[in-house]
C-alpha cells in the first residue's frame, strides 16, 4: 500500500481549521511545543525509515492486518453485517495504532518521556504499552474516582512501568486529569511529549491521530474489495472523541456510494440532560480544552455533565473532523442507548462468539437496527473498535443471566 494513501482526505488548513472547527492552541506556554510536534509530524509522514519502522511494529507487534469477519448469524434479519476486528489487536483495541505512532514521533523528536491523561484507563494502557516497547518513560494522569473504578487497567499500567499520577481535584475524573497532565507537561516541555488519546485537542493532534488511525480504513477497503467484492454500503463506528470512526471513514470519504455513519451514546435518552453524551446530535459550537467543536454545554458555555454506559464514549466534545463531516452532510450521526448497547453486547457474544467492548457495542446496536430496514443485498461494515474483557464484570452488575 502506498504510504501517501494513508493521508487523511480531510486535511485542515494551516491554522488547523476545518471550516469553523479545530484550531491551534492559544496558550502562550504551549505554542512553541505544539509547533515542534507539528513540524515533526509533517516530516515523519514522508520519512521512509519512520514509516518502515511503524509498519514493522503494526505487523509484528500489534498483529495487523486485523481481519474482516462476516457475521452470518447476525445477518439473518436483513442486510449483511461485517466486522473490522480491531478487538484482535494487541492490547485489545484500536488505540494502540495511534499510541505507537505518537511514541515513535516522541522518540524521533529526542524526547525521553510521554505524558497523557486517561479516563477509563484504555489510553493509559495503550500508551504505557507503546512506551515500554520503545523504551520511553510514561506518565499517566488519572482521576481518583476513575482509579477506584478501573482497577485492572491501573494494575496494567503499573506493571508496564508507567508512573501513575492520581488527580483528586474537582470531580476526580477525565477533565481534571487532562488539566493535571497539561500542567505537568508545561513543566517538562523539553524532555517530554504530550500524547492525546483521540482526534481531539488543538492542532496537530486531530490530524495526527487520524493519520495514525487511517490504517484501519485503508486495510478495510482493500480487504473488502478483495474478499467480498466492491464496497460496503455503509461504514459504521462508535464516536467518543472520534478516532476509531475517522480511522475507518478516511479511506471511504471520496467514495460517494458509501455512507459514513457515526454512532453516539444516547445513554438513558436524549431527553435526559446529563445522562447521555450525544455531542453531535445535541451539542453547541464553542471552544473546549483548546479547540473548537460542537460540545455539550451549560448555558454559560462550561462543559456539561455527560454519561454513557461505555466510559470510553463519555466525553462532552468531539473531534473537528466529525463536526465538519456533519456540517457538510458527508457524515451521518446516529445514536444508540445504554440499553440497546447491552442488547448488542449480548447478541454478538451469544450469536457470534465475540465479546465486544461496550463502546463498540454502540456501533453494533445501530447496525442491528439498520439491517432490519434493508434487504440482504446491502452490506454494513462495522468497526469493532475493541474487545469486551474489560467490561464483563460491569455488565454482570447490569443484567441477570
Ligand atoms: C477509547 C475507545 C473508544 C472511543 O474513542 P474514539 O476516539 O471515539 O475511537 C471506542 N472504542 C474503544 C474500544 C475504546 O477503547
Amino acid at each position: 500500500m502506498a504510504q501517501e494513501s494513508l493521508n487523511p482526505f480531510i486535511t485542515p488548513d494551516q491554522n488547523g481549521n476545518l471550516g469553523k472547527h479545530g484550531g491551534k492552541i492559544q496558550h502562550p506556554a504551549l505554542v512553541t511545543a505544539l509547533a515542534e510536534i507539528e513540524e515533526g509530524f509533517r516530516k515523519i509522514i514522508h520519512d521512509e525509515e519512520f514509516i518502515a519502522e511503524m509498519k514493522r511494529l503494526q505487523a509484528t507487534f500489534v498483529g495487523r492486518p486485523s481481519p474482516i469477519y462476516h457475521a452470518r448469524t447476525l445477518s439473518q434479519s436483513g442486510a449483511q453485517i461485517f466486522l473490522k476486528r480491531e478487538d484482535l489487536n494487541h492490547t485489545g483495541a484500536h488505540k494502540i495504532n495511534h499510541c505507537i505512532g505518537e511514541v515513535l514521533l516522541a522518540k524521533k523528536l529526542g524526547k525521553k518521556k510521554v505524558i497523557a491523561e486517561t479516563g477509563a484507563g484504555q489510553h493509559g494502557v495503550a500508551l504505557a504499552t507503546a512506551a515500554a516497547l520503545l523504551g520511553l518513560a510514561c506518565e499517566i494522569h488519572m482521576g481518583v474516582v476513575d482509579i477506584a473504578k478501573e482497577h485492572p487497567n491501573v494494575s496494567r499500567m503499573k506493571i508496564l512501568g508507567a508512573k501513575l499520577v492520581p488527580v483528586s481535584e474537582g470531580a476526580g475524573t477525565l477533565k481534571e486529569a487532562v488539566d493535571s497532565a497539561f500542567a505537568s507537561y508545561m513543566e517538562q516541555l523539553d524532555e517530554s511529549m504530550f500524547a492525546i488519546g483521540s482526534v481531539v485537542g488543538p492542532a496537530p493532534y486531530p490530524e495526527m491521530v487520524a493519520y495514525f488511525q487511517s490504517i484501519v480504513g485503508h486495510e478495510a477497503k482493500a480487504q473488502f474489495e478483495s474478499q467480498y467484492g466492491g464496497l460496503p454500503d455503509e461504514v459504521i463506528a462508535c464516536v467518543g472523541g472520534g478516532s476509531n470512526a475517522i480511522g475507518l471513514f478516511n479511506a471511504f470519504i471520496d467514495e460517494p456510494s458509501v455512507d459514513l455513519v457515526g454512532v453516539e451514546p444516547a445513554g438513558e435518552g436524549l431527553d435526559k440532560a446529563g445522562r447521555h453524551a450525544a455531542t453531535l446530535s445535541l451539542g453547541k459550537f464553542g471552544n473546549i480544552q483548546g479547540f473548537n467543536c460542537y460540545y455539550l454545554q451549560e448555558e454559560d458555555g462550561t462543559p456539561a455533565e455527560v454519561h454513557s454506559i461505555a466510559s470510553g464514549l463519555d466525553y462532552p466534545g468531539v473531534g473537528p473532523q466529525h463536526c465538519y463531516l456533519k456540517d457538510t452532510g458527508r457524515g451521518r450521526y446516529e445514536i444508540a442507548t445504554d440499553k440497546e448497547c447491552l442488547d448488542a453486547f449480548l447478541r454478538l457474544s451469544r450469536e457470534e462468539g465475540i465479546i465486544p467492548a461496550l463502546e463498540s457495542s454502540h456501533a453494533v446496536a445501530y447496525a442491528l437496527r439498520r439491517a432490519k430496514e434493508l434487504g440482504p443485498e446491502k452490506r454494513l461494515l462495522v468497526n469493532l473498535s475493541g474487545r469486551g474483557d474489560k467490561d464483563i464484570d460491569f455488565v454482570l452488575t447490569k443484567i441477570t443471566l
